[in-house]
C-alpha cells in the first residue's frame, strides 16, 4: 500500500499545533485519523471539522504518560477503522530553563511526555504492526537535539533519546514490516513555548517563534511525504526549519 488515501493514522498531541495540522493534512488526503490528546473538547471540534469536510476522524482522550491509556488509544483506532497503518508520536512539552534552576519537576514532566510517552506508543503500536505484517512509526523530535543550545538541555535530551530509540528499532526491523521516521522541526508557530515557566526563557522563545516560526502545515507536509512513500521506501530523518533559523 502506498499513498495516504485509505490509511488509518493515529496521532498523539492532535489537539493543537503540529498534531492538529497533521490531522488536517492527512484527512484531507483521504486518511482516517484518530486524534489523541488530553483536551478532548479540542479533539472533538477538530474531528467534527474533518467529518464536515467529508473526511474520517475519531477523537480519543489520551494521556501519553499513562501506558494503559495509550493502549486504549491504539485499540480504539483498530476498533473504529479496522487497522492501524501509522502511529505519529507527536505529543510533547518543552519546560526549558537553565539546568542550574534545578526544575526537577519540569525535567520529569519532559521525560514522562516526550520519552516515556513515545515508548508507550511503541509498546502499543508494535504488536498491531507485527500482527498486520506492516506499520509505520513517525515521531516528532526537534532540531534542539541537533544543535545543542543553553536552556534546552533536558528537552533536547528527551528528543535525542527518541531519535536513538528509532534508529535502533529501525536496525532491528529490517524484515520490511516496520518503517520508522524521525521528523526534526525547528521553530514552528504553535502553543509549545507558552507553558515554559521561566519568564525570560518563555518570552525569548515566544518572540523568536513569532519572528521566524514557520506554519505547522510545513511539518504536516513533511510527515505526509514520509507516509506516502511506497512500502519499500523508508524516510528515516527529516529536518524542517525556518530558512532564516541559525
Ligand atoms: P503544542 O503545544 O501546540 O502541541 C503539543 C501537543 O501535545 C498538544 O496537542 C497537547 O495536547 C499534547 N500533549 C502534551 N502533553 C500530553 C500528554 N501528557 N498526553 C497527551 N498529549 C499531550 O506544540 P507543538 O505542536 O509545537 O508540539 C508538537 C511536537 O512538536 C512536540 O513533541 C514538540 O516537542 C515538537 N516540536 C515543536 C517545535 C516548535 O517549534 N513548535 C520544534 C521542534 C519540535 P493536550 O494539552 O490537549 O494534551
Amino acid at each position: 500500500m502506498s499513498g495516504i488515501d485509505g490509511k488509518v493514522v493515529a496521532i498523539t498531541g492532535a489537539s493543537s499545533g503540529i498534531g492538529e495540522a497533521t490531522a488536517l493534512e492527512l484527512a484531507g488526503r483521504g486518511a482516517a485519523v484518530v486524534l489523541g490528546a488530553r483536551r478532548v473538547d479540542r479533539l472533538e471540534a477538530l474531528a467534527a471539522r474533518i467529518t464536515q469536510d467529508g473526511g474520517r476522524a475519531a477523537a480519543v482522550t489520551v494521556d501519553v504518560t499513562d501506558r494503559p491509556d495509550v493502549n486504549r488509544f491504539v485499540d480504539a483506532a483498530v476498533e473504529r477503522f479496522g487497522r492501524l497503518d501509522v502511529f505519529v508520536g507527536n505529543a510533547g512539552i518543552a519546560r526549558t530553563a537553565p539546568v542550574s534552576e534545578l526544575d526537577v519537576e519540569g525535567w520529569e514532566a519532559m521525560i514522562d511526555v516526550n520519552l516515556r510517552g513515545v515508548l508507550h506508543g511503541v509498546a502499543a503500536a508494535l504488536p498491531v504492526f507485527r500482527r498486520q505484517g506492516r506499520g509505520h512509526l513517525v515521531t516528532v523530535v526537534s532540531t534542539s537535539g541537533l544543535k545543542i543550545v543553553p536552556t534546552q538541555a533536558v528537552y533536547a535530551g528527551t528528543k535525542n533519546a527518541v531519535r536513538t530509540l528509532l534508529e535502533a528499532l529501525r536496525q532491528e526491523s529490517t524484515d520490511g514490516a516496520l518503517r520508522t521516521t524521525s521528523i526534526s522541526p525547528g521553530f514552528v508557530r504553535t502553543e509549545l513555548v507558552d507553558a515554559i515557566t521561566d519568564d525570560d526563557v518563555r518570552r525569548q522563545a515566544q518572540d523568536r517563534m513569532a519572528e521566524i516560526g514557520i506554519d505547522p502545515a510545513a511539518v504536516a507536509r513533511a510527515i505526509a511525504f514520509a507516509i506516502e512513500q511506497p512500502d519499500d521506501v523508508e524516510i528515516g530523518d527529516m529536518t524542517i526549519r525556518p530558512t532564516v533559523q541559525n
